[in-house]
């Protein structure tokens, strides 16, 4: 009960987290690595961080596998539905909770020196997240990268 109580309030707490306030929290965090060069590097690594971390959950802990060939797409494909059917990510099997834990906390990371560029460029993270989203629900279906 002490446990969902405590997720039930993380859900709530993160719908009321707004970007501005983690840009803000960011900003505040950061000493250490405040020149750009700081940053940049420290984003690269956050990026490899996630790859290594995916990567991992295949070869070290062997939750999931990855099969991969070349995707074959019939020429009779009609909506869009049925292409997606046609997908394959590769991945095989189920993510254990672990490596979950660990992709998460990279992935945060990740955000974290998104964050603090955008701070150094004077750029609003929330700003950067309505319009890729709002380029991304123009695009629809469409939107295949
Ligand atoms: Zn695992």
């Amino acid at each position: 009960m002490i446990i969902n109580h405590r997720v039930g309030e993380a859900r709530s707490l993160m719908k009321d987290l707004i970007c501005d306030e983690f840009q803000n929290v960011v900003g505040d965090l950061l000493i250490r690595h405040h020149s750009i060069l700081d940053i940049l590097s420290k984003l690269s690594e956050a990026n490899c961080r996630v790859n290594r971390a995916v990567v991992k959950s295949v070869t070290d802990c062997g939750c999931m596998s990855v099969e991969a060939t070349k995707l074959q797409i019939p020429d009779d494909i009609n909506s869009i539905e049925e292409l997606r059917q046609h997908m394959d990510n590769h991945l095989r099997g189920i993510m254990c909770s672990n490596c979950e834990d660990v992709i998460i906390s990279e992935l945060g990371k990740l955000l974290f020196y998104s964050a603090a560029l955008c701070n150094t460029l004077n750029i609003n993270l929330y700003d950067v997240f309505i319009t890729e989203y709002k380029k991304a629900s123009a695009l629809g279906v469409y939107n295949m990268t």
